[in-house]
């Protein structure tokens, strides 16, 4: 799948907006968090679960007559319901018995989706699947996955003759057949025992309902194109969705080849996994006329790669070594060319990694389709593809923004899973980052083979690395490889799709290529890819084949095993923090904890890694290292403090660790930068303020020793490096604190006078070449901030750029504002004018039908500083019609704001019997969280208890107290480090 949304790269502007947005941004995403999966929680529907407790039926015992006639087949007897509890059993365990191996099936569905009847309340779909499985051990039980499902006919024919279609192949009987809902399964109860070493056919009719508000299983989705609602269907299966759409043996292991048909509306296109093999036309009892498209037989693929696409779509196509790519998109979205960028790239992706791994694309075609919505970003479905459209097409307002390189990503992630995921596949789920890490690994060389110009290391820090690190740590987080045996449940299976699965697990396919070389690491790839083609591994065996490369040649040594290395990343959380003291040259390493933990011998973390040191001392690259134990000696890393060398670990970070060092080490590499920055290399930059920044917020080094890479900075040019240093300097806490005045003139002096050389830049290029940010990624990604703070602190040229370019677009809305700054330029323009800007926006916001510039333009409309214009915002809210099909919390907005809050507050006592009508009463949690995020005495908790008493249920206060008490004690040791900011910048400005 897509990688999850994570702050860095693929953060939406939507997402990012909403987020610059909430002050307390952390823990308010962790509650709209744990709500959010309070809601996703999946709980069948109250008569399936009564299902579940099952339903037992009279036992036909010896009904074994041939069903050689044609015809239709006799129902099973599955009787009325008559309920008790079943004891222990096969169904209770989350993985399947071992009983049948599923080989091959005959699946044909038909979704009852018509173009002229979109009504879409409860829209069903019929099925029907023939498995042929052979069974390994005698049993009169078979258990296979399902969900959601209405069973309704069961039949076991067999054992079949070696020729499989055997028409005259016996029968068993199924004297019953039952849901156990806990685990997902269909239990079906047989009159006879099935014999070891034969094969049968399973034969299932079923039906169930298409999923309307979530993107599981088979799913509607709703939109406009040409001017009219349309609908189309698409299927989600991974990881275990497939068991919501038929009856399967829903695990990654147990491949199967697939004969699918489609049965759909004349007026639909069908696609699945393979090419249309023939079309026909059939009747419904109401003589209705439904095309019946059927499709080639799949290669061995696991359930979760099944995919169906029914929809009334255009496509675009080429012929790329002789297969064709066809990208399809709603109308309107092919007619004004959006999907011709993505049209382009596809093509020498797939040829490129073809190369590289020296493995055709198995497939005689690849679709790839865009749908208006859709959860999982994108999704490597074999040969059918399946897109957000938002990741997928590119529009003529696009250009200015990271999309393009995004969408360049997300396609490269999607065709490096043709081949890890799809051609090889993990055993099981406990295992799924060799999937995505290994896929998201590769999007960086594909994006590197095109686009040379990109500075790889830096992306590959800020979008992966960064936001990875922030929440990997020793006790809390989970080992990217699990055990089987930890898994007890299916919703801990989709819980995998994490920052570690994808992000840690791309971080460590790049520690390994680093150690290695590009030839070793590839070539041991290719063997792995080769051995495993149609079948599954697990970790184990990637690692065997790296070591059968290694010990290939002579040129590289290790100091182990690659599976000792890789284990001791792998099967543990959390990371290494390496302490080199240059004086001494002795290196040591700890594991890092958030907010270091002080007496480490209660913690039960003792493990080492075996780390692999790349290093540089004055800017030349050393030969490697390892830091295989707890500490360990290197003389070469040695500095005297009379002279000038400098040393820093971890070179290109590619290793998968935070680097301290001694007094003296970060004392010299502060003296290179203040002397010659250039000479350490950018991502060493980035590193030093990242790592120092990190170190210090959780009491590894003092603040002061992260402030002192600071001083360097108006001889910074790359705008990245400055990205990090307000990301941790200027905090969304900082700038939305009122009570912030010891340190904002400090930190205004400070920082501007440094500031003023890359604003210089970068307004100039705003104001007279503004195209030119197209190719500078990294520009896209950290102009917001740069410019965000330099507004926030006040620099007159800032706010006159931001009047200038909000007038600008007042007079002349055609000129749009260039995107990276918008935010910033619409906050600032509303924040400085009056209600003249703030009505034109509204009349803009009005007018617009974008979610996310709607999302937009509503907290543009929160930055005004006029109290009576932000009630007046507040009123509407709750009173006028636009805001209503709007998700946006206006309230929560303008109580994020740098002045709402105490407006905000006023408005929520007189007005919270409408704020928790228009939205619901957790919104009131939520905003107590947002109005309290200041607190830091016991007193002003009390204040706002009193304040919620009369809003809220006893179980929300008390939740809302806890939440106060973790704010104020976060709040109080941000204090302390604050007043270290401050007296250091009073020395220091
Ligand atoms: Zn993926």
């Amino acid at each position: 799948m897509g990688p999850p949304a994570s702050p860095g790269f693929y953060v939406s502007r939507a997402v990012a907006l909403l987020l610059a947005g909430l002050a307390a941004a952390l823990l308010l995403a962790l509650a709209v968090l744990a709500s959010l999966y309070g809601h996703c929680a999946r709980v069948p529907p109250s008569e399936l679960r009564d299902r579940g407790a099952p339903a037992a039926a009279p036992s036909l015992p010896g009904q074994q007559e041939p069903t050689a006639q044609p015809g239709p087949t006799p129902e099973p007897d599955v009787a009325a319901t008559r309920r008790y509890r079943r004891p222990p059993g096969p169904w209770d365990q989350l993985r399947l018995p071992p009983w049948l191996v599923p080989l091959h099936y005959e699946l044909e569905l038909w979704p009852r989706l018509r173009p002229r009847d979109l009504s879409a309340s409860a829209l069903r779909f019929t099925g029907r699947v023939n498995i042929t499985v052979r069974c390994t051990a005698a049993t009169a039980r078979l258990l296979l996955h399902s969900l959601f499902l209405d069973c309704e006919s069961a039949e076991v024919r067999g054992p079949l003759s070696p020729d499989a279609g055997d028409a005259s192949a016996g029968r068993v009987s199924v004297v019953e057949r039952w849901f156990a809902v806990d685990m997902q399964y269909l239990v079906l109860e047989l009159g006879d025992a099935l014999q070891p070493g034969s094969l049968y056919e399973l034969q299932l009719g079923f039906s169930g309902a298409v999923s309307q508000d979530t993107r599981e299983g088979l799913f509607l989705n709703l939109y406009t194109d040409q001017g009219e609602r349309r609908a189309l269907l698409a299927s989600q299966m991974e990881p275990t969705f497939a068991r919501n759409v038929f009856p399967c043996f829903d695990e990654p292991a147990l491949k199967a080849t697939f004969n699918i048909t489609i049965i759909h509306h004349p007026r639909y296109v069908a696609l699945s996994n393979m090419p249309k093999l023939s079309q026909s036309e059939k009747e419904d009892v109401n003589r209705s006329t439904w095309t019946v498209t059927t499709f080639h037989t799949t290669p061995h693929m696991p359930t979760y790669l099944a995919a169906f696409v029914v929809c009334d779509y255009e496509h675009i196509s080429r012929i790329e070594r002789g297969k064709e790519i066809r990208i399809w998109a709603r109308k309107d979205a092919i007619a004004d060319g959006n999907a011709d960028f993505a049209l382009n790239i596809t093509g020498p992706i797939f040829s490129f990694l073809e190369d590289l791994f020296n493995i055709s694309y198995p497939l005689p075609k690849t679709d790839i389709i865009a749908l208006p919505t859709f959860d999982n970003r994108a999704m490597e479905n074999w040969g059918l593809l399946t897109f957000d459209e938002s990741l997928l097409l590119l529009q003529p307002n696009d250009k200015l923004t990271e999309k393009k390189i995004m969408i360049f990503y997300i396609v490269s992630h999607e065709i490096g899973h043709q081949w890890f995921g799809n051609l090889v596949t993990m055993n099981w789920w406990n295992n799924i980052w060799l999937n995505e890490g290994f896929a998201s690994y590769f999007e960086f060389g594909i994006i590197n083979h095109f686009n040379p110009k990109l500075p790889r290391n830096e992306i590959f820090f800020s979008n992966i690395l960064h936001g990875v690190l922030r929440e990997d740590h020793a006790l809390v987080s989970r080992a990217v490889s699990m055990k089987v045996e930890s898994f007890t449940e299916t919703n801990e299976i989709n819980e995998l799709f994490d920052l570690f699965t994808y992000n840690k697990g791309a971080s460590l396919a790049r520690m390994l290529a680093s150690f290695l070389n590009e030839k070793i690491f590839i070539s041991a790839l290719k063997s792995y890819l080769e051995t495993f083609s149609y079948s599954n591994a697990e970790q184990d065996d990637l690692w065997r084949h790296f070591q059968m490369a290694i010990d290939h040649q002579s040129k590289i040594l290790l100091p182990t095993t690659v599976k000792s290395i890789m284990d001791s990343w792998t099967q543990q959380s959390g990371f290494p923090v390496i302490t080199l003291n240059v004086s001494t040259g002795v290196m040591k390493q700890e594991p890092f904890y958030l907010g270091k933990v002080k007496n480490q011998t209660l913690l039960t973390h003792n493990d080492t890694w075996i780390i692999p040191i790349l290093w540089i001392k004055n800017g030349t690259t050393q030969s490697l290292v390892w830091l295989d134990k707890s500490s360990k000696v290197f003389p070469e890393m040695q500095v005297s403090d009379s002279d000038h060398d400098w040393v820093i670990l971890n070179l290109n970070v590619t290793g998968y660790y935070r680097v301290n060092y001694d007094k003296l080490g970060w004392k010299k590499l502060n003296q290179q930068l203040e002397k010659d920055p250039k000479a350490i290399p950018v991502i060493h930059r980035l590193q030093l303020v990242d790592d120092a920044f990190s170190l210090s917020k959780n009491d590894y080094i003092e603040i002061e020793t992260a402030l002192d890479l600071t001083k360097y900075l108006a001889e910074e040019d790359e705008i990245i490096v400055w990205h990090a240093v307000l990301m941790n300097l200027v905090t969304r806490d900082l700038v939305s604190d009122v009570n912030n005045h010891d340190i904002y003139p400090l930190l205004k002096k400070y920082l501007l006078k440094r500031l003023i050389s890359i604003w210089n830049t970068y307004s100039t290029i705003i104001r007279e070449n503004v195209t030119a940010l197209q190719e500078d990624y990294l520009a896209l990604i950290s102009l917001e901030k740069v410019f965000g703070t330099a507004c926030w602190l006040g620099l007159e040229d800032c706010l006159q750029l931001s009047r200038e370019l909000f007038r600008n677009w007042m007079n002349h809305p055609e000129n749009e504002i260039p995107n990276p700054i918008k935010n910033v330029i619409l906050c600032y323009g509303i924040a400085l004018g009056n209600d003249k800007e703030w009505d034109f926006l509204l009349k803009i916001y009005n007018n617009n039908t974008k979610e996310e510039e709607r999302i937009q333009l509503a907290y543009a409309m929160s930055c005004s500083k006029d109290p009576w214009i932000l009630n007046r915002y507040m009123d509407y809210a709750i009173t006028v019609s636009p805001f209503t099909f709007n998700e946006t919390n206006v309230i929560e907005a303008v109580a994020a704001s740098e002045v709402g809050r105490y407006v905000a507050k006023d408005f929520l006592i007189n007005n919270w019997q409408a704020v928790s009508e228009r939205y619901g009463t957790q919104s009131l949690v939520t905003l107590l969280y947002v109005i309290g995020r200041t607190i830091s005495t016991e007193s002003q908790i009390l204040e706002l208890q009193q304040f919620c008493s009369n809003m809220l249920e006893e179980h929300q206060r008390l939740t809302v107290q806890a939440k106060l008490q973790t704010i104020k004690n976060e709040n109080l040791k941000n204090k302390e480090r604050s007043a270290r900011i401050v007296a250091w910048l009073r020395k220091n400005t």
